[in-house]
């Protein structure tokens, strides 16, 4: 019974060394797991902030949104870029005058309106191809000895020209033809009237008294009463915004 008891405590006491031995070591296993997980995660964590500044640029971010926006600004001397319209889109609703057919009949009746109150509107130029516009930008800028910025401010480069979509019109007062394509224009009755009444047929004025790069043109106007028109305009009026 003795023998017994003591080989009891015997065996007792080896299982007691064994599980502390097995904690110790458990334990041991656990602070090296934990120092590679930490290890795998800084690790992960390094590449990840290596590969994000490396992707974003961060570090020369504000240097290149600054590019950015100079190359997304697509505008040459203040002018914003615009295609050529189809020749399809086009109707003569004057002898040389050539408009966008979205738009002749709100430019024609904003015409009968106007004369219905007295006011006389004279169309002095509508659709304008790149090729003209090429014409009238070089051939006035040699003319009149002006340098392309000074031209700029009252002629658009060609591309760049708002007549070239068939959106845009020049509109004179028949009462007052020498004010055509002056800023005396705005004097007129016919730009009164336009003023008061040419958002009704969505017309809007291009280039206003606010603009720095170019000049302002009171006779300039033009139409965005269709998607197509304010899309090709967006650029501009979120200039304006
Ligand atoms: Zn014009």
């Amino acid at each position: 019974m003795f023998l017994f008891l003591r080989l009891e405590n015997k065996i007792n006491y080896k299982n007691i060394e064994d599980i502390d031995f097995a904690e110790r070591k458990l334990f041991k296993g656990k602070g090296v797991k934990l120092i590679k997980i930490i290890s795998l995660l800084s690790t992960f964590i390094i590449l990840s902030l290596i590969t994000f500044i490396l992707k974003n640029n961060v570090f020369i971010k504000t240097e290149s949104n600054t590019i950015k926006n100079k190359t997304s600004d697509e505008r040459i001397l203040g002018h914003f870029p615009y295609k050529q319209t189809a020749n399809n889109n086009l109707i003569e609703i004057e002898p040389n005058i050539f408009v966008h057919k979205d738009m002749y009949e709100a430019l024609l009746k904003m015409k009968k309106d106007a004369q219905r109150e007295g006011v006389y509107l004279v169309f002095l130029s509508g659709y304008r191809s790149i090729k003209l516009q090429k014409e009238i930008f070089y051939s006035l800028k040699s003319l009149r000895n002006q340098n392309a910025l000074e031209r700029a401010r009252v002629s658009a480069p060609p591309g760049y020209s708002e007549h070239s979509t068939g959106f845009a019109i020049d509109i004179g007062d028949a009462n007052n033809p020498q004010t055509d394509f002056e800023v005396g224009f705005e004097k007129t009755d016919a730009f009164l009237w336009l003023k008061d009444n040419a958002a009704k047929y969505h017309f809007r004025l291009s280039f206003n008294k606010k603009q720095n790069s170019v000049d302002y043109e009171p006779w300039h106007w033009r139409y965005e009463g269709s998607i197509e028109a304010l899309r090709i305009f967006e650029s501009s009026n979120r200039k304006n915004f």
